[in-house]
């Protein structure tokens, strides 16, 4: 069963679509604002298939948490928004500020369902799972095993093995490993990564593939 997250302040149209969600097959997990809406995804861990976000929300501007629901969170949800803003250039912004589809209100659910249906269709061919040789990283549980085995990966771990296996033979820099992965700059201290990148290596021992520092440049992942 899908989980659908509905951002929405006015109640009536929440109920609306809540329960015709529900009618419909889905979860649905509800928000009546923006913070509300972070808190309940974070709460599903990863569990949210899609997200319904209201553009005007009484605590800002769901543009602002769409972003929020992107960045620094694991997993790559659709995301729908919902405006009652009808201007062109509205729409321009929210799809370019990272929206996958839009619909404007006053709209009829079955159009919304179809909607939603479309969205996930294109989300399920995305792969799941990203490979380099045995090893193997699904993004949806933010896990690697090698030949079955799970590597037991912390999170960040996990992301930084990702931005390896998605850029295999290049050299990645160390600011930009420490932005990505602990969504800070290193302010000159790169210990963290370091250390990080100590575990990850005796993690992935026999997998066929190595990380090999660039001196002063970064790290890169490599076949052996
Ligand atoms: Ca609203």
């Amino acid at each position: 069963m899908k989980k659908v997250l509905v951002c929405e302040d006015e109640a009536a149209i929440r109920e609306f679509v809540v329960i015709n969600l529900k009618r419909s097959g889905y979860e649905v997990v509800e928000a009546g604002s923006g913070e509300e809406a972070l808190q309940k995804y974070d709460e599903e861990k990863g569990g949210v298939d899609i997200a319904l976000l209201d553009i005007m929300l009484p605590d800002g501007n769901g543009l602002e948490y769409m972003k929020a629901l992107r960045q620094g969170r694991e997993g790559d949800v659709p995301i729908l928004l919902l405006t009652g803003l009808t201007s062109q250039e509205d729409v321009i912004q929210g799809l370019a500020a990272g929206g996958d589809d839009y619909l404007t209100k006053p709209y009829d659910f079955p159009i919304l369902l179809a909607r939603i249906e479309a969205l996930l269709r294109r989300a399920d061919r995305i792969p799941k799972t990203l490979q380099a040789g045995k090893l193997v990283l699904d993004i949806t549980s933010c896990t690697a095993s090698m030949e079955g085995r799970d590597l037991l990966l912390t999170q960040k771990e996990f992301a930084l093995l990702s931005l390896f296996v998605q850029n295999q033979g290049q050299v990645i820099s160390g600011e930009y490993l420490y932005e990505k992965v602990w969504k800070t700059s290193t302010a000159g201290d790169t210990q963290a990564l370091k250390t990080a990148v100590a575990r990850l290596r005796n993690k992935i021992r026999e997998s066929g593939f190595c990380i090999v520092s660039a001196r002063g440049e970064g790290y890169c992942l490599e076949q052996e």
